[in-house]
C-alpha cells in the first residue's frame, strides 16, 4: 500500500469506465499519478456506449428548461411522448421530479447555463488534446468536424432554438450559427425531407462513435501504465488512515491514496453517505442504427421530436427519448419504435424500419442542471458525474479539471458551480 505524500495522492482508483472516469484517469496520469480504473461490467457498459456521440458544446443547453417540465406533465398521459414518466410510487423518483420542477424556473435554468458554459467552452480543446496524444488514432474512431443541422416543421420552433443559442453565446460560449429555410436545410443534406420548413445550422461541432472512442481511451490509459479492471463492482469504500480500500461484490480488494467515483447514473444511489445529496436519477435514452442510401454529411437534430441522428460507419445512429424509470429496467421496444415514428417525417433515404443495434442507456441527470464534480465530505474521496444530456461532450474537460484538483489540491474556478456538497 502506498503512502500519501503531503496531501497529494500517488495512487488513485477511479470507479466507472465511462467517458468521465477514463478521462479523469488519463489526465491523472499526466501528473504522474498511478491509476486503477475499476468497472462493474466492461469498458463503456454505461451510457458512454450507445449515445449520439455529439461533441457539441454549442448545444449544451440545460435540461431544466421550464418548457421541458410542461412536456413532462403531458408525458404522464402519452406513452409515446419523447419525455416519458411512467406512473410511479418510487419515492426517490418522486422526490427527484419535485426537485426538478422547482429548478425548472427561468432563474435556475440561467444559473445552470452560466455554470456549464466555462466547462463547455474547453470541451473541444480537451478532445483535441486526447486525439493529438494518439487516442483513437490506431485503428480507432476518428472525431469528425461538422456542423449540426437542426430541422423543424415550423419557423416558430426554429426561432426558439435560435433564442436559446443567443443565450448560450451571451453566457460566453463562442458560437456561430445560422437560420435556414427549408431549401437551405435540404442543401445541407440530401437526407432532409420535403416536410422540413426551417432549420438552424450550428457550426464548429464534432462527432465520433462514442463507444469506440471510450474503448480507445481505456487502451490509452493501459498503454500509459494504468490498469483497467473489468467485472469489479464496488460494493464498499472504506476510508483508512492512509488511504482507501475498495471491495468488490466478489470479495476482491483494491487500495489507493484517493478515489474518484465516476459511476454515471448509478452515482445517485451511491453518493449520500459521502454528503452528495444533489438529486440525480437515470434519464434513460434509446438508440438504434438504420441503413441509409449513401453517406450522411453530418449530424441531424430534430428538436421537435427530441431526436439526434449521427452518421457512423455502420449507418445512421438515431437516438432519443428521456425516460425517468428504474436504471435496471429492460429495453422497452415501443420506445424504439416511437423514436423511429417521430423521426420519419423529417428524413428521406433512411430505412428506419431496418433497425439494428437497439440500445438503452441512462443519462445521469441532476435536478438542477449542473453536474457534480469535486471533493466529498470524506477527504480524498471525489465524485464526477451528473452531466445529463452532455456527458460525452463534457467528459474529457471534466477529467482534465478534476485531475488538476486531485493532483495539485487547487480547485479550478470552472469547477466551483459543480461542488458536490452544494
Ligand atoms: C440516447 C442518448 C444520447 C446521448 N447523446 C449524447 C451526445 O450526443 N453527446 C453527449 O455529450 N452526451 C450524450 N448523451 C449523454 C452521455 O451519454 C452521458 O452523459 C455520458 O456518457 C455519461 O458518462 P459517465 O462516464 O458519467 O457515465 P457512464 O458512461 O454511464 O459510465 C459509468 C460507469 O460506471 C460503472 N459503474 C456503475 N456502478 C459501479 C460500481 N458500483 N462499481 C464499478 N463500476 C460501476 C457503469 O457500469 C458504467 O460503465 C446521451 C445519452 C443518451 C442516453
Amino acid at each position: 500500500m502506498s503512502v500519501k505524500g503531503a496531501g497529494v495522492p500517488r495512487t488513485v482508483i477511479v470507479v466507472g469506465a465511462g467517458i468521465v472516469g477514463l478521462s479523469t484517469a488519463w489526465y491523472l496520469q499526466r501528473y504522474g499519478v498511478g491509476v486503477t480504473v475499476v468497472e462493474r461490467d466492461t469498458v463503456a457498459a454505461g451510457s458512454s456506449w450507445g449515445n449520439a456521440g455529439w461533441i457539441a458544446p454549442g448545444l449544451t443547453i440545460p435540461l431544466n428548461d421550464p418548457s421541458v417540465f410542461g412536456h413532462g406533465v403531458r408525458a404522464l398521459l402519452d406513452p409515446q411522448a419523447p419525455l416519458s414518466i411512467p406512473p410511479t410510487t418510487d419515492t426517490g423518483l418522486l422526490g427527484f421530479l419535485a426537485a426538478f420542477a422547482i429548478n425548472s424556473r427561468r432563474s435556475t435554468w440561467e444559473r445552470a447555463l452560466v455554470g456549464n458554459v466555462p466547462l463547455s467552452s474547453v470541451s473541444l480543446d480537451a478532445f483535441t488534446e486526447l486525439t493529438e496524444a494518439g487516442v483513437g488514432l490506431k485503428d480507432g474512431p476518428k472525431t469528425e468536424d461538422a456542423p449540426v443541422t437542426a430541422l423543424f416543421t415550423s419557423e416558430k420552433r426554429a426561432a426558439h432554438l435560435l433564442m436559446e443559442l443567443d443565450q448560450v453565446r451571451a453566457a460566453g460560449l463562442p458560437l456561430s450559427y445560422a437560420a435556414l429555410d427549408g431549401e437551405a436545410a435540404r442543401s445541407q443534406s440530401p437526407f432532409v425531407s420535403g416536410t422540413v420548413r426551417a432549420g438552424v445550422r450550428i457550426d464548429g461541432q464534432r462527432y465520433v462513435n462514442p463507444g469506440l472512442f471510450t474503448h480507445a481511451l481505456a487502451d490509452s490509459v493501459r498503454e500509459r501504465g494504468g490498469s483497467v479492471v473489468e467485472g469489479f463492482r464496488v460494493t464498499g469504500v472504506e476510508a483508512r488512515g492512509d488511504g482507501f480500500r475498495l471491495r468488490s461484490a466478489h470479495g476482491e480488494t483494491e487500495s489507493a491514496d484517493a478515489v474518484v467515483v465516476a459511476t454515471g447514473a448509478w452515482l445517485g444511489r451511491q453518493g449520500r453517505p459521502w454528503g452528495v445529496t444533489v438529486p440525480l436519477r437515470a434519464g434513460r435514452g434509446y438508440s438504434f442504427t438504420a441503413p441509409t442510401d449513401g453517406p450522411v454529411p453530418g449530424p441531424l437534430y430534430l428538436p421537435e421530436a427530441r431526436v439526434a441522428c449521427t452518421p457512423l460507419a455502420e449507418g445512421l445512429r438515431v437516438a432519443g427519448t428521456m425516460e425517468f424509470r428504474d436504471i435496471d429496467a429492460p429495453l422497452a421496444a415501443d420506445r424504439i419504435s416511437a423514436i423511429a415514428t417521430s423521426a420519419a417525417p423529417y428524413l428521406t433515404g433512411v430505412d428506419l424500419e431496418a433497425r439494428t443495434d437497439t440500445w438503452v442507456g441512462s443519462r445521469p441527470v441532476t435536478a438542477d442542471g449542473l453536474p457534480v464534480i469535486g471533493a466529498t465530505r470524506i477527504p480524498g474521496l471525489y465524485v464526477a458525474g451528473g452531466h445529463g444530456m452532455w456527458g460525452f461532450t463534457q467528459g474529457p474537460a471534466t477529467g482534465r479539471l478534476l485531475a488538476r484538483a486531485v493532483a495539485t489540491g487547487s480547485v479550478p474556478a470552472t469547477l466551483r458551480p459543480f461542488d458536490p456538497l452544494r
